[in-house]
């Protein structure tokens, strides 16, 4: 199809939801996108962060073809051998103790509030309910991710939302103690904000966070949908900061493109939930376990969570590197591994769209923030053409 027919046809019969970049995908291979004309891209956005171990992984496709042959779903009424080994592999990279198997990141998130909710009350006795999230933070779509993430711009015309929500300053951490109450139940954060241009949260900032959560008896839920399964150099990019969160989330890279989230958490937190707690049929079916089993494999023999690690220190001094050359035009580089952002002086939609027609693929958030979330087993050769053509781009006009 041309580009031309697959907008009127897109417009026909899908919800007028996503605003599309000018490009349909028929194919992809490690950290090659290919359009309809037959034209090469370098990825630098993995699906947003998903496509982990790149493109149609040979070894993922080889489980996922056994895997159908031998059990796709049968719910979670039985036990099933495919979980338990991706369980069991996932705990093995953190200290938490028991995992929920979803379908997503928002979905991975209501199990967390929900969980958070229910070991207060049950556990400890105690009516909290409050979740306290962070300025520009992002949780999901879902109504009670959406009444977490708190922005005007995503809520619009979705009321009412649930209730017990409450968003604090980020990087303030004055403004926490005083959202503090007596019905406060966790507080739940990303340390690299993704989707609010690639911002990390401050070390001792955490620390305090982790240290308040102690004392007044919140429980700690970490966002790692993003941040998380190597991409920020380490397994869990709460990992960076010596803190022990009592919840994980996780998500888009789990199953390297299949639907798969999981919410974690320690053996105290796990008793919040009982038999008929929480449910989901399709989450954690024996296909997209396989998928994710093969996935974490992967990225624990090739080493990926260090190879992010020594790829994003040089790719933010290659950047920093471009930014001298360009005096001016770019703000900020900064990043965690392959978790990257370049914040531009200027709104970057053009340099954005030039970047494309040269064949780089990457993202733009906040305006001015180009977000790069390659494969973590991207050559470095796509990220020094990359960096020619940003400067390139940033440069002649
Ligand atoms: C993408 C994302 C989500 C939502 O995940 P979905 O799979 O789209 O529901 C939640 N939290 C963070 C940090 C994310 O980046």
């Amino acid at each position: 199809m041309s580009l031309a027919e697959l907008q009127s046809r897109t417009e026909q019969v899908l919800c007028r939801t996503y605003a599309r970049y000018p490009m349909g995908v028929r194919s992809a291979k490690g950290s090659r996108i290919w359009d309809f004309d037959g034209r090469e891209y370098v990825d630098l956005l993995a699906g947003i962060a998903v496509t982990g171990v790149g493109h149609c992984h040979p070894e993922i496709n080889a489980a996922v073809s056994r895997q159908m042959e031998k059990l796709v779903h049968v719910s979670n009424l039985f036990y099933q051998e495919e979980q338990i080994l991706l369980a069991e592999k996932i705990l093995s990279t953190l200290h938490c103790s028991k995992a929920f198997f979803c379908n997503s990141g928002a979905e991975a998130n209501e199990a967390a509030i929900k969980l958070a909710r229910r070991y207060q009350r049950k556990i400890r006795g105690q009516e909290r309910y409050e979740i306290i999230t962070l300025t520009s933070c992002f949780h999901g779509r879902t109504l009670a991710a959406l009444a977490a993430t708190g922005q005007a711009r995503l809520q619009d015309g979705f009321a009412p939302f649930p209730q017990g929500f409450r968003q604090v300053e980020a990087g303030n951490l004055a403004a926490l103690k005083d959202a503090l109450r007596p019905e406060s139940a966790a507080i739940m954060l990303e340390v690299v904000q993704g989707e609010g241009g690639v911002r990390i949260l401050d070390r001792d900032y955490l620390r305090a966070i982790a240290a308040l959560c102690q004392e007044h008896g919140l429980l700690l839920i970490a966002d790692e949908v993003q941040a998380g399964l190597g991409r920020s150099g380490r397994w869990w990019g709460f990992q960076h900061y010596g803190i022990t969160p009592d919840i994980v989330t996780s998500a888009k890279a789990l199953a390297n493109g299949l639907p798969m989230g999981a919410m974690l958490c320690t053996e105290e937190a796990a008793k919040g939930f009982d038999f008929g707690s929480h449910a989901t049929t399709f989450g954690g079916g024996a296909l997209c376990s396989a998928a994710a089993l093969a996935t974490l494999e992967i990225m624990e023999r090739d080493r990926l969570p260090e190879r992010a690690a020594s790829l994003g220190s040089w790719a933010k001094e290659r950047f920093a590197a471009t930014s001298a050359r360009r005096p001016g035009k770019i703000r900020e580089v900064r990043g965690l591994g392959l978790f990257l952002g370049i914040e531009l002086a200027e709104p970057g939609r053009e340099v954005w769209e030039e970047l494309l027609r040269k064949g780089f693929i990457l993202n733009l958030t906040q305006e001015r923030v180009l977000r790069l979330l390659p494969a973590l087993n991207i050559p470095e050769a796509d990220l020094e053409a990359f960096a020619v053509a940003l400067e390139e781009c940033l440069g002649g006009k």
